[in-house]
């Protein structure tokens, strides 16, 4: 007859291995899910942040429609150029001319919405939701959309300045060496790395606004008070007038 001891350990290994099965068919269900996201047709990884490509302003490149793009695959893709190909060629769009933000995305969205609003949304947490480059995970596709328009550290962002293309991480020591500066005073005016570029009002101390008819110097706001001297007039002077009464 079995001991009680022998049943226990016998029922715990059965528990052991029950938990094993569980966790094998949880990842096997993980894995399904992420093979379940289409690879995108430039980098061939599982599509992060969906895209369709837009022929024109009222036209979807239907080939994009079936194949959805990498959000920034499509904009390393459309970087400092005039044109795209269509990835299907000329069977489908041939060439198109880049529009900015309007070459991809939902039609019709606000410019400070995401790429694509309403598919982003629809998907929910079907997709990639980890960022790429920060290792953020943001729990849906909408919200990874959002982090990667504009929270990740690691986004780009052009330099109203220099028009170069700044990791947002990076902003502060770009605008201690890419910032404007009044050639007359040498002041720092502002920095326009960020899309917030903060313009101040620049009073130039050092701006010339006449020339004095007595010493025949500049006047600026900051040598004003020097040329109180210029105004001294002589007692003996012409300038006086003397009233009669
Ligand atoms: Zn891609
Ligand atoms: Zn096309
Ligand atoms: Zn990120
Ligand atoms: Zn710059
Ligand atoms: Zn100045
Ligand atoms: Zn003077």
């Amino acid at each position: 007859m079995e001991s009680s001891n022998d049943s226990i350990s016998a029922l715990e290994s059965k528990v052991i291995e029950l938990e094993k099965r569980l966790e094998q068919s949880l990842n096997l269900k993980k894995e399904s899910n992420n093979s379940n996201i289409p690879n995108c047709p430039i980098c061939y990884s599982p599509v992060e942040l969906p895209i369709t490509i837009n022929a024109t302003n009222d036209k979807k490149c239907p080939f994009s429609q079936k194949n959805p793009i990498c959000f920034l695959c499509v904009r390393k893709l459309m970087n400092g150029k005039n044109h795209i190909t269509c990835l299907a060629g000329k069977g489908c769009c041939g060439k198109i001319v880049v529009r900015g933000w309007r070459t991809y995305g939902e039609i019709g969205r606000n410019s400070h919405d995401v790429a694509e609003p309403s598919m982003w949304k629809a998907l929910g947490n079907n997709g990639v939701t980890i960022c790429k480059r920060c290792n953020t995970d943001c729990g849906d596709v909408y919200e990874l959309g959002q982090h990667v328009h504009s929270q990740c550290p690691q986004r780009k962002i052009k330099c109203k300045r220099c028009n170069k293309l700044v990791i947002a991480n990076n902003i502060h020591s770009h605008n201690n060496n890419c910032f404007t500066r009044c050639k007359l005073c040498f002041e720092k005016i502002c920095d326009q790395t960020t899309n917030v570029s903060v313009i101040n009002k620049h009073y130039c101390k050092k701006l010339k606004i006449g020339t004095c008819n007595v010493c025949n110097n500049i006047i600026t706001i900051e040598n004003i008070n020097t040329h109180r001297d210029c105004t001294k007039i002589d007692k003996n002077s012409q300038e006086y007038v003397f009233i009669k009464i």
